[in-house]
C-alpha cells in the first residue's frame, strides 16, 4: 500500500502563472500589486480594520508584540496547549507569560480560568483558535475591556472561522482582538509556502503598523504620495514578504471556495464515519461550540488516555498512515518549565497526551478517508 501523508501542499495550478506575471512586470520585492490584491480580498471578505501581509504567523506575532509595545516584566497570558510561536514572540520582548489552562471540551484557552490570572502587569491576552474553532470571545473581550488589556487573536488556524457573539453577529475570527496573526504555513487552509498577516483592527495602531512593517520608516506613506521623503520613524523591522509569495498567495485566494467546499467535505466524512466509534471507545471527537463555526482546518481525535493515542499512532503509521500528535504543553517545556509558577494544567496535559491529527489535506480522497477509519476500528474496538 502507498503511504497516506499527514499533509500535501495543494497548488490551486494558478501559482507559477502569477509568480511569472509577478517576475515580468519587474517588481518582486515586497508591497507590490499582488500584496495589495492579497491585503485587499481579506480585509473586504472577513471585515478587519487592516491587512498587513507578513512572511509568517510567527512574524505577524512579532510584529504583535512590538506594536502593543511589550516591555521587560509585562505579563501576557496565553494558552500553554499551543504552538512555540505564540509565546516566543512576547518572551523575545522580555514579557514573563502566563500560562492558562485549555477549555474541557475543547483545547481552546479556558475563557473561565482567564480572569484569577490578571495582575496590574498584564499587558494581554493571546486566545489562540484551536482548529479554526472560536475561543469564548465576549467573555475574553470583556475582560480585556475591564482591565485595559490588549486581545492579540493567533488565528494561525483560523482562515475563514467565524463567530457569533451575544449581540447575534456573526465576525470572522481575526476581526475581533486588537490584532490577529494568521499563517499561511503549508500545512494550513491558504498556503504560500511559509507566510502569514496580520489583521489590525484597533485604529489607534494601524499607522504604528504599517512603519514596523517597513523597518521603522514612513515608507508606505511615502510610496502613497503622503509624504515627500521617507524617514526613520520608530523601531520596525522587516516583516514582508516578497511579490513572489504574495503571487502565489494570490492565487489560493482565488480559490478559497473550492479549497474550503473540499475540506468541509472531508471533516463530514471523517465525523460521520467515526462518530458511533468514538462514543462506544471513549474518544472524544472535536467538538465545536454554539457561538463557533468549523473552518475544516483539522480533524483531530483526543483519546481516552496515552496508551490509546499511541496504540492508534502506532498502528496507523504500521499501516503507512502518517497520522500525527502536535503540542507538548508549554508550561512543561525544557524552556519554560522553571519559570511557570506551578500550577496545575490538566487539560493542557491531557491534550498534550491525548490529541491525534489524522491525515487532512484538500487531495485526500473520500475513498482513503474510508480506509483510514476501517483501520481505525480494527486498531480500537
Ligand atoms: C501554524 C501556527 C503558528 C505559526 O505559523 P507560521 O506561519 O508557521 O509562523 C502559530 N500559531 C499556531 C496556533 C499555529 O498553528
Amino acid at each position: 500500500m502507498k503511504k497516506i501523508p499527514f499533509n500535501k501542499p495543494y497548488l490551486t495550478g494558478k501559482e507559477t502563472f502569477y509568480i511569472e506575471d509577478a517576475v515580468n512586470t519587474g517588481k518582486i520585492s515586497g508591497n507590490g500589486k499582488y500584496t495589495r490584491l492579497c491585503q485587499d480580498f481579506l480585509k473586504e471578505r472577513y471585515g478587519f480594520g487592516k491587512v498587513l501581509l507578513t512572511t509568517s504567523c510567527t512574524d505577524a506575532l512579532e510584529m504583535a508584540a512590538l506594536l502593543i509595545d511589550i516591555q521587560p516584566g509585562d505579563e501576557v497570558i496565553i494558552p500553554s496547549y499551543t504552538f512555540v510561536s505564540t509565546a516566543n514572540a512576547f518572551v523575545l520582548r522580555g514579557a514573563k507569560i502566563v500560562f492558562a489552562d485549555s477549555r474541557e471540551d475543547h483545547p481552546g484557552i479556558d475563557e473561565n480560568a482567564i480572569e484569577a490570572l490578571i495582575t496590574a502587569r498584564t499587558k494581554a491576552v493571546v486566545p489562540v483558535h484551536y482548529a479554526g474553532v472560536a475561543c469564548d470571545m465576549d467573555k475574553i473581550m470583556s475582560l480585556a475591556n475591564k482591565y485595559g488589556l490588549y486581545v492579540v487573536e493567533d488565528a494561525a488556524q483560523a482562515i475563514d472561522g467565524f463567530y457569533t457573539g451575544k449581540d447575534g453577529e456573526k465576525k470572522a475570527l481575526g476581526s475581533i482582538g486588537h490584532l490577529a496573526a494568521f499563517s499561511f504555513h503549508e500545512t494550513k487552509n491558504i498556503i504560500s509556502g511559509e507566510g502569514g498577516m496580520l489583521a489590525i483592527n484597533d485604529p489607534s495602531l494601524m499607522d504604528k503598523a504599517e512603519i514596523i512593517w517597513e523597518k521603522g520608516t514612513n515608507r508606505s506613506a511615502f510610496f502613497r504620495g503622503e509624504v515627500g521623503k521617507y524617514n526613520w520613524i520608530s523601531m520596525g523591522s522587516s516583516f514582508l514578504p516578497s511579490e513572489i509569495i504574495s503571487a502565489f498567495l494570490w492565487a489560493q485566494l482565488e480559490n478559497l471556495e473550492d479549497i474550503q467546499i473540499r475540506r468541509h467535505d472531508l471533516w463530514d466524512n471523517y465525523y460521520s464515519d467515526l462518530k458511533q466509534w468514538a462514543k462506544a471507545n471513549n474518544i472524544q471527537l472535536p467538538s465545536i461550540p454554539d457561538f463557533a463555526t468549523n473552518n475544516a482546518h483539522m480533524f483531530y481525535l483526543i483519546c481516552k488516555d496515552l496508551e490509546q493515542r499511541n496504540r492508534i499512532l502506532d498502528g496507523l503509521r504500521s499501516n503507512k498512515i502518517m497520522a500525527v500528535f502536535h503540542y507538548l504543553s508549554l508550561h512543561k517545556s525544557p524552556f519554560y518549565k522553571m519559570k511557570h509558577d506551578g500550577r496545575h494544567l490538566k487539560n493542557s496535559d491531557r491534550y498534550t497526551n491525548c490529541v491525534v491529527r489524522l491525515p487532512f489535506f484538500y487531495e485526500l480522497e473520500n475513498k482513503t478517508v474510508s480506509l483510514i477509519t476501517r483501520r481505525l476500528f480494527e486498531l480500537i474496538s
